[in-house]
């Protein structure tokens, strides 16, 4: 610190308390002092010391100082006496006396009021170590208390729950004896003994359960009388189901045969031929499409009527069903149009098979009451490996057909140039 510069402010303070006429006691010496000190900007330890001190006091204090407008550690003093009056160290005592009441815990413990006595009557114990450690016990005590009862509370609610849980349990999952033991259980809910310390609401809560195992096994005996007269019920809808289901059977089995001809229907041939595609994809099998069109069928009609060319129609598709293997498939393509699948190894195999049905078709008459009708029929003949797609194979048949019908009718003819 500056000498010369404390010198000046020293002889400034002094003139200054003259002029205002102010004794020069310490303490307005020092609240001069350091007024001029500020002005000189010197810092110096005792006028700071005041001002830190002020920061570390409660609000209201710090208030308090500022309105009685002091500045000095002598002026402060007694403010800080006021933290040990004995009304303050009453507040003091009661609160603590609260903070240490356990609030869950109903006991009533005799040796904190003793304590709180003896604080009351001296607040100034609460200062001492002594008093101050037999706080903590108490505090202490007061968690241990308040968690016990806590604890208890707990494990009733637990046992109360677990057995409410397993008389639902019974209840939806027995069937004649359920009541009997959702009666059980009640009995035991009834005969768990509360804790005494005065749960009211575990009480009620045990009475309330008892209630619902009443109701439910009331419900449960409703129940299973219900249960006895619904199971005749039940048996007789059984058996009507059973007959649905036979009729649905024969009705899917009609879909799928068309009901003239007994071949497959066109979408029963589609979904078929789905089947007879993957196989070929997977297992590299060989077949022919044969496109098969009855000969100037319109004209049979018209000569011995349409009942007897519905004859001729069931009799070509037997035919054509009689001559093909179990691999094979047959369709009603339209009216008197039809479709087949025919598996081969060999291409004679397939000559074969087209020869034999050309020739009991043409070598017989098919006969309707007193008529004898001569039939004939066209075709077009592709093999599935000459071919991309299923759909340019069947196009083609259908080519061929048309090309048979325009060479005269009563052939059948294959791609490679093959006529039969
Ligand atoms: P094409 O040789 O060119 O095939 O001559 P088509 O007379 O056989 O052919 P068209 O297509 O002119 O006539 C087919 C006839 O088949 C017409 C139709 O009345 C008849 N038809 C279609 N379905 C049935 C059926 O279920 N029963 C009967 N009786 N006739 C049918
Ligand atoms: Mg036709
Ligand atoms: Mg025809």
């Amino acid at each position: 610190m500056d000498k010369q510069v404390v010198n000046k402010i020293v002889k400034e303070t002094i003139t200054n308390l003259h002029q205002k006429e102010i004794l020069a006691t310490p303490v307005e010496y020092q609240k001069e002092f350091c007024k001029i000190s500020k002005t000189y900007n010197l810092s110096v330890n005792e006028c700071e010391q005041f001002k830190q001190l002020v920061e570390k006091l409660s609000q209201k204090e710090q208030l308090e100082i500022e309105s009685k407008n002091i500045t000095t550690m002598d002026e402060m003093i007694p403010i800080l006496l006021n933290r040990i009056a004995t009304d303050n160290v009453d507040n003091l005592a009661q609160l603590f006396q609260e903070s240490v009441t356990p609030s869950i815990s109903i006991a009533i413990d005799e040796d904190l009021e003793k304590f709180s006595v003896k604080i009351g009557n001296s607040p100034a114990l609460l200062f001492e170590d002594d008093i101050q450690k037999e706080m903590q016990e108490f505090i202490n005590k007061r968690f241990e208390a308040d968690r016990q009862v806590v604890k208890q509370k707990t494990s009733d609610v637990a046992k109360l729950l677990t057995l409410m849980g397993q008389c639902i349990s019974d209840a939806i999952h027995s069937s004649g004896e359920g009541s009997q033991n959702v009666s059980d259980i009640k009995s035991q809910i009834e005969s768990i003994t509360i804790n005494k310390n005065g749960l009211d609401e575990l009480t009620n809560l045990q009475s309330k359960l008892i209630d619902a195992a009443l109701s439910i096994e009331n419900e449960m005996t409703n129940v299973g009388k219900q249960l006895n007269n619904g199971k005749s019920e039940v048996e007789s809808l059984e058996q009507k189901i059973k007959q649905l289901e036979e009729e649905l059977d024969k009705t899917k089995a009609n879909a799928i045969k068309d009901h003239l001809t007994g071949v497959l229907t066109r979408k029963a041939y589609e979904d078929a031929l789905k089947r007879i595609e993957g196989d070929f994809q997977r297992n590299d099998t060989q077949y022919a499409i044969v496109f098969f069109d009855l000969d100037h069928f319109k004209k049979i009609n018209d000569s011995f009527g349409h009942k007897a060319g519905d004859i001729v129609l069931s009799t070509f598709a037997k035919i054509l069903s009689k001559s093909t293997r179990e691999l094979d498939i047959i369709g009603r393509y339209g009216g008197e149009e039809f479709v087949a699948i025919i598996h081969f190894n060999l291409k004679r195999e397939l000559l074969k098979y087209l020869k034999r049905v050309k020739a009991i078709v043409t070598e017989n008459k098919f006969v309707y009451k007193k008529d004898k009708i001569p039939v004939t029929f066209s075709a077009g003949v592709v093999i599935r490996n000459n071919h991309d797609t299923y759909d340019n194979a069947i196009q083609k048949a259908d080519m061929l057909l048309y090309q048979a019908k325009a060479d005269g009718r009563n052939k059948i003819i294959l791609e490679d140039g093959t006529i039969i």
